[in-house]
């Protein structure tokens, strides 16, 4: 009978974010998103910045990642991300911070603006908040 269930981790240099068996994952693979059921294939992608959505036994959580790579194999998914923050995990009152600290850096245009880390500065915030909604 075929395993209705796959091993899923998701680390970062910091900490180890989740383990645990699971029925689906979806992950924002770099050309798109990508789905997980159990046996799935071999494969790896890099990962862009997005969320990670997890069904497990009936419920489903989401993690925000901000990049990363993605492997698939025996069973098992292995997400090794820059950072990611499960949805209770998220301070929302932070990533508010940083959004608006970012929009104000991008509006001024500064000439020392460095405008792709500034760019990314955003998309992680927005991405935390939308991994709250
Ligand atoms: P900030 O300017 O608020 O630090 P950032 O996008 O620059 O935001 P990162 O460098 O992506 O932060 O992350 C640094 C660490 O802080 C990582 O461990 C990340 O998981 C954590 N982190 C960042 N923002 C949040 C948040 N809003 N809620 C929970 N953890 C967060």
């Amino acid at each position: 009978m075929a395993e209705s269930t796959q091993r899923l981790e998701i680390v970062t240099p910091e900490k180890k974010v989740f383990t645990g068996d699971v029925n689906f994952v979806v992950v924002p693979g770099e050309l798109g998103e990508l789905g997980f059921l159990p046996n799935h294939a071999p494969l790896m992608s890099a990962l862009k910045i997005g969320i990670v959505r997890v069904q497990q036994e009936g419920k489903s959580f989401k993690v925000a990642v901000s990049g990363g790579f993605v492997e698939v194999r025996g069973n098992r998914v292995t997400i090794l991300a820059d950072t990611a923050e499960r949805d209770d995990e998220i301070d929302r009152e932070r990533a508010e911070r940083a959004r608006e600290r970012a929009e104000k850096r991008l509006a001024e245009k500064s000439p020392d603006l460095d405008l792709v880390r500034a760019e990314l500065a955003l998309k992680r915030a927005l991405n935390r908040l939308k991994a709250l909604q």
